[in-house]
């Protein structure tokens, strides 16, 4: 691991304290009611194992392969399932939760996706937002935090399938 390399952007601390609010905000929205939260893989697993349990109650986990990037640190606007769900979401509320969003193209892509499967609702949480590299207006109901046009690995986050598993959320300079 090439740590000189990496500058420390978001705290494992930061990143533990920002996922406990936001878990009590996503529980208020959907009250009692159970919620079929989709990760999207293969970044957000850290993110859905700590932000699932945050939120609490009824909760069904399910997966979705997505294939965006294809080993580079630029988006190639080419969104590719890999694995697609393993049961029917009709007549639950989904919640969709994402590493970062970026062009916006993925989560354009999902939301189409699996609106037309007849879900009680939609929603999309992500864990970071890169706003200023949109591409198209997607539509992102609860955001982690917001960060600038930066290349980010850690906590879910790769390039070329290492950093994932690094605690903390850095900035990765080429
Ligand atoms: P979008 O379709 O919004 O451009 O990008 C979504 C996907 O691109 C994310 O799920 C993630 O896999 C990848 N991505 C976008 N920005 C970054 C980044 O800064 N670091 C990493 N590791 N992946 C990114």
């Amino acid at each position: 691991m090439q740590e000189e390399r990496l500058t420390t952007l978001i705290s494992s601390e930061a990143i533990a304290d920002r996922i406990a609010v936001l878990g009590d905000e996503i529980r208020e929205v959907y009250g009692g009611e159970p919620i079929t939260i989709i990760g999207v893989l293969k970044g957000s697993f850290i993110f859905l194992a700590d932000l699932s349990r945050a939120i609490g109650g009824d909760a069904k986990i399910e997966f979705l392969g997505v294939s965006s990037y294809h080993g580079g640190t630029r988006s190639t606007g080419v969104v590719r399932i890999t694995q697609d769900l393993r049961h029917p979401i009709e007549g639950q509320h989904c919640l969709i939760v994402e590493d970062i969003v970026d062009t916006g193209l993925t989560i354009d892509y999902l939301r189409r996706m699996l609106e037309v499967r007849g879900p009680k609702s939609l929603r999309v949480a992500t864990l970071l937002d890169k706003p200023s590299n949109r591409e198209i207006a997607a539509e992102v109901d609860f955001v982690g935090f917001t960060i600038p046009d930066e290349f980010v690995v850690g906590y879910g986050l790769d390039l070329g399938e290492l950093y994932r598993n690094l605690p903390y959320i850095a900035v990765y300079s080429p």
